[in-house]
């Protein structure tokens, strides 16, 4: 089998695959932690190195790890978190290429 890219993430127990995805409407997505086969969706408009691409990790993270805070509250975090890790000099990359939207 094929190694998917990306990289597999852990959020309170749960693992999830975490890759760059093509023609995403929006900058991120992430599966519920209800469901199989979960898979976080970061959009390949999003550039490596970007505080941009810190908060939409950041922000899809918060979603997985806390599923019944509201969007508002996410938002706010993963603007307020990226711009901090920035500010330390944090930029990321997503490994491995991207997948098309399925
Ligand atoms: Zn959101």
């Amino acid at each position: 089998m094929a190694k998917r890219p990306g990289i597999r993430v852990k959020l309170r127990g749960k693992s999830w695959q975490l890759s760059r995805t093509i023609n995403l409407k929006a900058r991120g997505d992430v599966d519920s932690p209800e469901v199989s086969k979960r898979r976080i969706r970061i959009s390949s408009r999003v550039k490596d190195g970007t505080e941009e691409l810190l908060e939409v990790v950041i922000h899809e993270c918060l979603h997985g790890l806390f599923w019944d805070l509201s969007e508002e509250a996410v938002q706010e975090a993963g603007v307020d978190l990226a711009k901090i890790l920035a500010k330390l000099g944090a930029a990321i990359e997503i490994p491995g290429g991207a997948e098309d939207e399925v």
